[in-house]
């Protein structure tokens, strides 16, 4: 019987991962496959350990991988994706927004011979116009920026073939940026669409902060866009002190009238120095970028909890 790995990163989600499971169990016992359920904590400070221990003890098909601390969203699901033994993975948050009733549904398009099938949130019940109307401005910029496209609205809850999952493993850049990843590889991708419904319980892990950080991994990973900007905006300066320059010869010259000019001189240096520090945040953006690839530390590191079969893998 084929296997389906269902991989689930959870930061403290205690009030959600059971009413989860439970949901994930009547679903996949209804299928004609069996399924591996991989938790990947992480670092959750919650309550969330002992509740995946307890469900390990109950069903040997909860597999909790426990991360060393809290590495992100992104990160875990590569742990996850890197332990699934499953012939199909399928990766979906553990809050509920992806609704598990359309897991049959993406098992039919893999049975269709789909490798990749990508679903895209259409709305989120719930959702502030705020967040809504910048999301759709990301997408926007990053799709003009960058070279691949990537879907507005695609979300993290898709379907991999076993194939897909062996090359994504190989792909093991720092800054992660995973549905750009794997809308880049190819595959013979379908989309399905649906309605994110609002959490099951608690409140979401993704603070303001943690969202700005993530939409700006996924425009420098993907688009050397932002360098070359600088370089037009450098250019469009130099071509404008150029006329500067000829007025100043002109006035000294021509006119006689070469007054103290200091206001022109202090916007001109507050014009351009402000430039050069845009031009080198940039700049300095992609290099510390080309540090954390160089130093090619572990994306994530597994805590001491493990599990008996994944100590066996590592
Ligand atoms: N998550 C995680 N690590 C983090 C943040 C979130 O593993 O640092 C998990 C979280 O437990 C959930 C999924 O990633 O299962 C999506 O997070 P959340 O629901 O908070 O994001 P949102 O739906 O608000 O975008
Ligand atoms: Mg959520």
């Amino acid at each position: 019987m084929k296997l389906i790995s269902i991989v689930v990163p959870v930061y403290n989600e205690e009030d959600n991962i059971r009413h989860f499971y439970e949901a994930i169990r009547e679903v996949m016992e209804k299928t004609i496959y069996d399924f591996e359920l991989v938790f990947v904590d992480d670092g959750s400070k919650d309550t969330s350990r002992p509740i995946l221990i307890e469900l390990e003890n109950e069903d040997s098909r909860v597999q909790p991988i426990f991360l060393a601390r809290n590495y992100g969203h992104q990160a875990a699901l590569t742990c996850g994706l890197d332990h699934a033994d499953g012939d199909a993975v399928i990766m979906m948050d553990g809050d509920m927004q992806h609704p598990p009733e359309l897991i049959p549904v993406l098992l039919r398009h893999w049975e269709d011979g789909y490798e990749v099938v990508q679903t895209i949130r259409k709305t989120t019940e719930g959702v502030s116009f705020l967040k809504k109307a910048t999301s759709a401005m990301y997408y926007k910029v990053l799709n003009g920026l960058s070279q691949v496209h990537i879907q507005e609205g695609g979300s993290d809850f898709r379907l991999m073939d076993r194939r897909v999952v062996l090359a994504f493993r190989q792909y093991r850049e720092h800054a992660r940026f995973i549905r750009g990843m794997i809308g880049s590889m190819g595959y013979k991708q379908i989309q399905v669409d649906f309605v994110a419904p609002p959490r099951f319980a608690g409140v979401s892990k993704f603070s303001p902060k943690k969202m700005l950080h993530f939409a700006i991994d996924g425009i420098l990973a993907y688009s050397t866009l932002p360098l070359r900007f600088g370089l037009y905006l450098g250019a469009v300066c130099a071509m404008l002190s150029l006329i500067l320059f000829f007025t100043v010869i002109l006035d000294k010259f021509v006119y006689d009238d070469a007054v103290p000019g200091w206001a022109t001189m202090t916007s001109c240096m507050l014009f351009f120095g402000g430039m050069q520090l845009m031009v080198l945040g940039v700049i300095g953006e992609y290099i510390g970028r080309i540090m954390e690839e160089v130093k090619n530390r572990p994306l994530y590191l597994i805590g001491k909890d493990k599990p008996k079969d994944v100590q066996k893998k590592n």
